[in-house]
C-alpha cells in the first residue's frame, strides 16, 4: 500500500497535464494547477473506518495527499482541528444546527498552516531549497515557521499594514523579511521579479499546486466529523479562495470514493465590503473577478483584491447552488462580540464576517433554520488585539468596585 495515491497535475482551464516529479508552477496557459489522484486505488484499499485508528492530524489523509514518501512530511501537528456546535448562537439567529470549525487552535494560529505544511512538505521532496512568497501576514507566517522546521530558507515580503504578530512570527523564524509600502499585489510584483532573477521556487498563492492540497483537508475532516453526511451550508471567508477551492475539491474527491451520498454543501465566499471582487463578480454572473481598487478592511486575511483562482471560486459557487456576500467591517466587529460573548471563542475578523454572513442569509431565508451551517473560523482572535476597543474604568489601589 501506497502512502500517497497522488498521479499527475493537471490544468482546470486548458487540460494540460504535468508530472508530480518535477517543480512546476503555473501552467503554459498561466492558470493554476490542480493534484490528481488514483481514485480507484485509493477506494480498493482504503475505507472511512480505517481513519479511526489514525492520529489526529491532517496527514491521516495522506492517500488524498500529494507526499509520497512519508520521510518528507513536515509537520507541527496541524490539522483535526474541533467542530463545535453554537447552541446559544444558534438561538440568537435562530440556527439551530451551527457549528464553528475552528482553525484558530491550529499551530501559527491560522488555518494557512494546513497549506504551508503540505505545500513546505512537497517542496521538500521536489529539493527546493529556498522559496519566496507576498503574503497578507498568515501565509507569510505559517510558510516561514514551516520552512524554518523542513531547513528551507524563505523570503517574505509583506505590506507594511499586515498584522504586527504574523511580521514577527516571520522575523523569529530567521526568513528574509522585507515590508513593503502597498498591497500584497505589489509584493507579489517585488516577488515575481526576485523569482525570476534569483531562481526562487514561488510559493505565491496558486503559483504552486499543494497549498490547495492541504486547505482541501478542512473539507475533508468536516465530512468525517460529520460521519460523512454532508451539512448544508459551508460559509467560508474568502480572499485568495483557496480554502473555498480546497473544500470543494476535498467533498467532490470524497464523492468519488464513494464515501459521501447526495448534494454537496451550498458553499458561500464571504468577502469584506471594502473588498468584494468575487461577490461582484458572482452577482454578475461572471466566469472571472475584475481588480479590486482602493480595496480596506480590518480583516486583513480577505484583503485581496484579484485571486488568481477566482474562476475556481467562483466555479465551486455555481456547482453548489452556493453564493457570495460582503459585510461591513462594523458588522463583521459586531459578530465578534457576540461569538465570543455567547460562545466564548474570540474568532479572528475573517471568521467573524462568515458568522456575520451566516446571520444575514438567515434573514434572508437563502439558510432555513433546520439546516446544518458550518462557519470556518479561519484564525484565532488574539492574532488582532487592535480589532477590540475596551473601555474598562481604572481603579485605584485599595479602591472597592463600584455598585
Ligand atoms: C488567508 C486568510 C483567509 C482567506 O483565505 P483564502 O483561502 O486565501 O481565501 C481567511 N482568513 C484568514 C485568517 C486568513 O489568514
Ligand atoms: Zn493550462
Amino acid at each position: 500500500m501506497k502512502y500517497s495515491y497522488v498521479s499527475h497535475l493537471y490544468c482546470p482551464k486548458c487540460s494540460s497535464t504535468f508530472d508530480t516529479k518535477n517543480q512546476h508552477q503555473l501552467c503554459t496557459c498561466g492558470s493554476p494547477l490542480l493534484v490528481a489522484y488514483d481514485m480507484e486505488g485509493i477506494a480498493e484499499h482504503l475505507e472511512p473506518g480505517h481513519l479511526k485508528e489514525r492520529k489526529a492530524d491532517l496527514w491521516r489523509y495522506h492517500e488524498l495527499l500529494p507526499v509520497e514518501d512519508e520521510s518528507n512530511v513536515v509537520s507541527l501537528g496541524e490539522g483535526m482541528t474541533p467542530l463545535v456546535h453554537l447552541p446559544r448562537l444558534g438561538v440568537d439567529m435562530s440556527l439551530e444546527n451551527l457549528y464553528i470549525k475552528d482553525e484558530g487552535l491550529v499551530p501559527t494560529g491560522s488555518f494557512k498552516a494546513r497549506g504551508a505544511a503540505v505545500g513546505v512538505s512537497k517542496a521538500k521532496e521536489l529539493g527546493v531549497t529556498a522559496f519566496a512568497m507576498p503574503t497578507n501576514g498568515n501565509a507569510g507566517a505559517a510558510w516561514a515557521l514551516y520552512a524554518a522546521r523542513a531547513g528551507i530558507r524563505s523570503t517574505i515580503v509583506m505590506p507594511r499594514d499586515a498584522p504586527r504578530i504574523t511580521r514577527n512570527e516571520v522575523a523569529i523564524s530567521g526568513a528574509d523579511l522585507y515590508l513593503v509600502n502597498g498591497l500584497i499585489s505589489d509584493a507579489g510584483k517585488i516577488i515575481g521579479s526576485a523569482v525570476k532573477d534569483q531562481g526562487l521556487y514561488d510559493v505565491s498563492t496558486l503559483k504552486e499546486p499543494y497549498r490547495i492540497e492541504g486547505k482541501k483537508t478542512m473539507g475533508l475532516e468536516i465530512a468525517e466529523q460529520f460521519d460523512f453526511n454532508l451539512p448544508d451550508v459551508i460559509l467560508y471567508p474568502t480572499g485568495g479562495g483557496v480554502g473555498l477551492i480546497g473544500i470543494h475539491k476535498a467533498l467532490k474527491e470524497l464523492k468519488a470514493l464513494g464515501w459521501t451520498e447526495g448534494d454537496l454543501p451550498r458553499l458561500v465566499a464571504v468577502q469584506a465590503s471594502g473588498c468584494a471582487p468575487i461577490v461582484k463578480a458572482w452577482e454578475a454572473g461572471a466566469r472571472e473577478s475584475e481588480f479590486w481598487h482602493d480595496s480596506k478592511t480590518k480583516a486583513f486575511g480577505i484583503n485581496v483584491p484579484k485571486a488568481l483562482g477566482d474562476f475556481l471560486v467562483l466555479d465551486a459557487l455555481y456547482e453548489t447552488d452556493g453564493c457570495a456576500i460582503a459585510i461591513d467591517d462594523d458588522e463583521m466587529l459586531e459578530a465578534q462580540k457576540q461569538v465570543a460573548s455567547l460562545e466564548g471563542n474570540f474568532v479572528c475578523p475573517e471568521g467573524a464576517a462568515a458568522f456575520a454572513a451566516a446571520r444575514r442569509l438567515k434573514e434572508a431565508d437563502w439558510i432555513r433554520e433546520d439546516e446544518t451551517v458550518v462557519v470556518l473560523n479561519t484564525g484565532a482572535g488574539i492574532k488582532y488585539p487592535d480589532t477590540v476597543d475596551i473601555e474598562s474604568e481604572m481603579l485605584e489601589k485599595g479602591d472597592t468596585l463600584p455598585k
